[in-house]
């Protein structure tokens, strides 16, 4: 009798199913070389798609017969190599997502074509031991709390998590520089993550021209061919520095060394689609099964961190000063409580920009709202003009002279009279930067002014081109939104004005406030690089909030300790920890069985008793896109009670049959309560 061999191929697709698939060898083929992560052309309903091998077996659970057979094996050698598919296993069990679709995230857009089959691999042909990588020597002495970040991080081989607490311009991005020579020099690779609108020409330039050494940049504006290349540079091991947003984190590298994470607390490392991973918790996992350091870098850390750090989990490097020769700053809160404004402008500010302007300085004016007003309302009546598929407000857009939804994307022409009375009186209420910007050339016709938005930003240059008119000084006045806030380097600015914070002040989502602050802290860290002093002003009518007067007069640290506190009294994360049922459907009613129904599952879980279930509750935003949106919050006050009472649940909710008719998914340590 003849033993048989293993000749059934488990493969992983890009599917929501959260299941593999069998199928068994092309026929007259030879598996035995077929390695785990090799792509496979196989056929799936109708149609064709790419898989990966995720095992090779001789017993597969559904009957033999009714298997089809693998059309194409498409790698002699696997793309991904056996970290980042163990890598791939732990998140598809940590965020409960299909594992074909994580691993398929791992992989550029090209490989996962049916119509691309080969991909022209690349070599790694520098040598190792390339004596002459580094291609400018820096002049830079380091100041002794550097040296000490550098000399602690650089003597760990292991697995360690630094936080380098550092505030803006104190020179973290050269102790990577420094970690990350050290890591060339033994041959090794560097992962740097940064936020999305982070990765700037700039941000790259001090990378490339500190070292002479193939650099691999994944962002997403590449082109598929571009990202393809970097992503087969990095996996082959040629390129020595992967520098990349959000989803570089799966990128293969042999001889992985290092990784950094800049702006650890930038919300854009975690996913809010689909497969809604954490970067920066997918990197520490990484380091922790290759056994590596990951530095984490910010001058406002996450109060997970912070967290992390009390509870001994990571080693706290700390940079207080400013390296260099710039000066601290100087904070003023403006209460805007009857208070005359001008487009949303107090007069103390519009002095305080004139006279900032006129010493030839750049001033800063933050406003996190595109678009020229929020709302628009009848007068005679009160009727708003509302999106008629969201629970939300039109914006309005005077350069378009239109009506835009930001969450859908709906857009009316501007009307001329009231929907519901007719009436010619339409008023606009708050101010967006169009209007804000539109008011400031009123004011100071003799300036240049730049307005920094989603609108202003669409090609491909646009931004770049912004940021260098305003480094050579060709713009004196800049208005933006979230994306003038972080690092960039302004050094003539010498005024940051935040025109309104108080919509943040106001806002349900628990996160509110510490984004704030890290908001504030990040945005005034544009001002007074160098040798001038910089101001920072705050409008808002509520200038008495305990804690954004403990951020101004006592500084991050104190603050986010204080906000620790009050977590930690109403059992908010990082006290414990959060899922959510997210559920969408046009029919109401459908969407409310099925969470009642979902609770009822979750609450027959015998673990139950530590793991709390609230609601179903409405979601903030409760209509989006003509679908009803509706959410249940998981809490526990472990981890691992969580995961395992979680996984439990999912197997339930899959063979739900009104979990078939309408969309969730769960988001696992969710960041924004959408
Ligand atoms: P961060 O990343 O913390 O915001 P950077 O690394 O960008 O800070 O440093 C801010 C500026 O200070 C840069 O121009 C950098 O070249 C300079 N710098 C960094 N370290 C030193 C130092 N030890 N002495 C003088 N200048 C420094
Ligand atoms: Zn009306
Ligand atoms: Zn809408």
């Amino acid at each position: 009798m003849i033993i048989p061999t293993k000749n059934i191929i488990h493969v992983a697709l890009a599917t929501p199913l959260r299941q593999h698939f069998d199928y068994l060898p092309p026929e007259n083929t030879d598996i035995a070389p077929l390695k785990i992560g090799a792509r496979v052309l196989v056929p799936f309903g109708a149609q064709h798609k790419v898989g990966i091998v995720i095992g090779v077996d001789d017993h597969s659970n559904f009957p033999k017969d009714k298997l089809k057979a693998v059309t194409q094996i498409l790698d002699e050698e696997p793309l991904l190599d056996s970290s980042i598919i163990a890598l791939c296993e732990w998140a598809s069990r940590y965020y409960q997502h299909s594992l074909g679709e994580v691993l398929h995230s791992a992989l550029p857009t090209l490989a996962r074509k049916t119509n691309k089959k080969k991909i022209i691999r690349s070599q790694n042909t520098t040598p190792n031991d390339v004596i002459s990588f580094i291609s400018e020597n820096s002049t830079i002495e380091l100041n002794s709390e550097q040296q000490i970040a550098v000399d602690t991080i650089n003597q760990q081989h292991n697995f360690e998590c630094f936080l380098l607490n550092g505030v803006t311009g104190s020179g973290k991005t050269e102790v990577y520089l420094r970690t990350i020579e050290k890591h060339l020099q033994e041959g090794k690779q560097a992962i740097v993550l940064v936020p999305e609108i982070g990765l700037t020409p700039q941000t790259i330039e001090r990378f490339t021209s500190r070292f002479n050494v193939p650099i691999a940049v994944l962002h997403s504006r590449l082109s598929e061919n571009e990202r393809l290349k970097a992503w087969l540079d990095a996996q082959s091991g040629r390129a020595k520095i992967i520098i990349g947003t959000r989803s570089a984190i799966l990128t293969p590298a042999p001889n992985l060394g290092i990784i950094i994470l800049d702006e650890e607390h930038d919300v854009s490392f975690k996913q809010q689609s689909r497969f809604r991973y954490s970067a920066r918790d997918l990197a520490i996992m990484r380091c922790k099964m290759l056994n590596i350091p990951i530095i984490m870098g910010s001058a406002t850390p996450s109060l997970e961190s912070i967290y992390n750090v009390n509870q001994k989990r990571f080693t706290e490097l700390k940079l207080p000063k400013r390296a260099g020769q710039s000066s601290k700053l100087d904070y003023k809160l403006i209460d805007l409580r009857q208070a005359k404004l001008r487009h949303g402008l107090s007069k103390e500010l519009i002095d305080e920009i004139n006279m900032h302007l006129n010493a030839n300085n750049q001033v800063l004016l933050f406003l996190n709202r595109r678009g020229y007003a929020p709302l628009i309302l009848c007068h005679s009546c009160g009727w708003t003009a509302d999106c008629p598929h969201c629970d939300a407000k039109l914006t309005f857009h005077q350069q378009k002279n239109h009506l835009c939804c930001h969450h859908c994307g709906t857009q009316r022409p501007r009307y001329s009279k009231c929907l519901n009375c007719q009436s010619d009186q339409l008023i606009t209420l708050g101010i967006g930067t169009e209007q804000l910007e539109q008011h400031l050339n009123q004011l100071f016709p003799n300036i240049d002014i730049i307005r920094i938005d989603q609108d202003t930003t669409r090609g491909k240059n646009a931004l770049p081109d912004f940021l260098e008119k305003i480094k050579n000084g060709q713009k004196q006045l800049l208005i933006g939104t979230q994306m003038l806030a972080k690092g960039h380097h302004f050094p003539n600015v010498t005024l940051v004005g935040l025109v309104d914070v108080d919509s943040a002040l106001f806002c349900s989502d628990f996160r509110a406030i510490e984004r704030l602050g890290q908001l504030i802290i990040q945005v005034s860290g544009r001002a007074g690089r160098e040798d001038k002093k910089g101001t920072v002003i705050i409008q808002t009518h509520n200038p008495t909030h305990p804690l954004l007067t403990q951020l101004l007069t006592k500084g991050y640290q104190y603050f986010a300790e204080n906000l620790l506190q009050e977590r930690q009294a109403v059992n908010l994360p990082p006290y414990s920890y959060l899922a959510v049922l997210h559920a969408e459907s046009t029919k109401l009613h459908q969407l409310n069985d099925f969470l009642t129904q979902a609770r009822d599952e979750g609450l027959s879980i015998s673990v139950s008793s530590a793991v709390k279930l609230i609601g179903p509750l409405p979601s903030p935003m409760n209509r989006k896109a003509g679908r009803h949106r509706s959410q249940l919050i998981i809490q526990a006050e472990h981890r691992q009670t969580l995961q395992q009472w979680l996984s439990t649940w999912i197997q339930k909710l899959s063979t739900n049959k009104l979990g078939q008719r309408i969309r969730w998914v769960v988001d696992v340590d969710p960041l924004e309560m959408t």
